[in-house]
């Protein structure tokens, strides 16, 4: 059992933290793929409630060797942030590496970000203004800067200037800011460089090494699968992949370490910013899950739009991910909804009916869920340790995920504390392995 790809299966924000968290307890390494500080991660320790943006939440496990792979964009601001508060909280961090590979947000990709937003105006993308797109667009551009270059004062300064240059109509508002001066930048980034040099590794084969060893080792994607830049929907996604794939190229492995992947999916459907939702609620309902839920971002706070679950969605999460298990989270929170509603298909304009999820803008806006009821339950489930232990409407609820997927579910998450878990028998592969 040794590579296991964890993906959100919907729009982010679907409980990852505490899956990986769990799950990394019973690997050897922990390896974030894409994305960058736009991903949080809340995780309740006991007493001790931790955010995480950038390091994979393994590290609270003493030595766990935890990659932030090359595939992720950082701030390195933001990273030695994260890492002094975890140092003042005491957390071990020998076993955290940084891809030499990695690419730096720098402080121009901040600006472009919020430009770009206000040039949008009311068509904006809802991005979370941490200059992850702009980040990504230089790495395509090849005038990307990565973290290796944080070593080397000189190569740093000529891509810095190389960078800058074809900005500069675009930055003209801001030509005297004083972020954007090339001296100060790169004092600045070389501090930070001399911060993180301890860390800073050839990555890829830390998995290899694991993974010829037998160990499990969990990639761990940020977002989810509706916000893939390829496969999401467009233009309402983040810069990256977060489909299972690209864990490979995010990472460094070949397609033939992956050997399962899982979807995370809330048991009901959030989405934050902009963009298509075709099960949307705009009701009281919707409000009730957003309080139960506590729906609102970890990076930026800002409220989560609330709906049923979409099985199409979801479904399409399966293919596009190949997904072999399947992850529910927030179950809890649909307690005293009676009845629950899950989308099976969509209803378009004039009648139209689509069991696939559409490929086309166009019809996704305008596509609603067409929706099916099921029994909702009334007792409280947060003390649920195994599948028997809930009520039957939501052993039926559960039981209608898995057959509408074709995927078996493999954890049940029932709370936000960490021992509100149901562990399915599905999932004994991953718990049995060696660590
Ligand atoms: P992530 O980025 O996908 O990990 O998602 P977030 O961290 O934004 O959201 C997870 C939030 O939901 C955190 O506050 C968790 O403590 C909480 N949470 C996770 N699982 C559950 C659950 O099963 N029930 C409830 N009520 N809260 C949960």
């Amino acid at each position: 059992m040794p590579g296991l790809v964890i993906v959100g299966a919907q729009w982010g924000d679907e409980g990852k933290g505490k899956v990986v968290d769990l799950i990394a307890e019973h690997a050897d390494a922990v390896i974030r793929f894409q994305g960058g500080n736009n991903a949080g991660h809340t995780i309740v320790r006991g007493d001790e409630t931790y955010k995480f943006h950038l390091i994979p939440s393994g590290i609270l496990y003493k030595g766990k060797l935890c990659v932030v792979g090359n595939g992720v964009v950082l701030d390195p601001r933001v990273l030695n942030e994260e890492i002094d508060g975890l140092r003042k909280r005491g957390t071990d961090l020998s076993g955290l590496r940084i891809s030499a590979n990695a690419h730096l947000i720098m402080p121009y990709h901040l600006l472009l970000d919020h430009a770009g937003e206000a040039r949008l105006g009311k068509r904006e993308i809802g991005t979370t203004k941490r200059g992850i797109g702009p980040c990504y667009a230089d790495k395509a551009a090849r005038l990307g800067i990565r973290v290796q270059d944080l070593l080397d004062e000189k190569i740093l300064k000529q891509k810095i200037t190389a960078a800058l240059e074809p900005k500069r109509q675009t930055l003209r508002e801001f030509a005297k800011d004083p972020r954007l001066d090339l001296h100060t930048m790169t004092e600045d980034y070389l501090a930070f460089g001399h911060r993180l040099e301890p860390y800073i590794a050839d990555t890829p084969p830390i998995a290899w090494r694991a993974l010829d060893d037998g160990r499990l080792v969990v990639f761990e994607g940020a977002q989810g699968t509706l916000l893939d830049i390829d496969h999401g929907t467009y233009p309402f996604v983040t810069s990256s992949n977060p489909v299972a794939g690209a864990a490979c190229v995010g990472a460094g492995v070949g397609p033939n370490a992956i050997d399962d992947a899982w979807g995370v999916s809330k048991a009901y459907c959030t989405r934050v910013g902009a963009g298509p939702f075709p099960t949307e609620l705009h009701d009281e309902t919707g409000a009730r899950i957003q309080g139960a839920g506590g729906e609102f971002g970890t990076t930026t706070g800002r409220p989560r739009r609330c709906g049923w679950l979409d099985l199409v969605a979801l479904r399409y999460a399966v293919r596009v991910n190949g997904l072999t298990g399947v992850v529910i989270t927030k179950l809890d929170v649909l307690t005293g909804i009676d009845p629950l509603r899950a989308a099976t298909r969509y209803t378009g304009p004039e009648g139209a009916s689509f069991d696939d999820f559409p490929y086309h803008q166009s019809v996704l806006h305008r596509a609603r869920g067409a929706l099916v009821e099921l029994p909702g339950w009334e007792d409280d489930i947060t003390g649920a340790r195994r599948l028997v232990d809930l009520p039957p409407a939501a052993q039926g609820y559960l039981s209608f995920v898995e057959e509408q997927l074709g995927v078996p579910i493999v954890m049940v998450s029932v709370g936000p504390g960490r021992d509100q878990i149901i562990w399915t028998d599905a999932a004994e592969r991953v718990r049995s392995a060696p660590a």
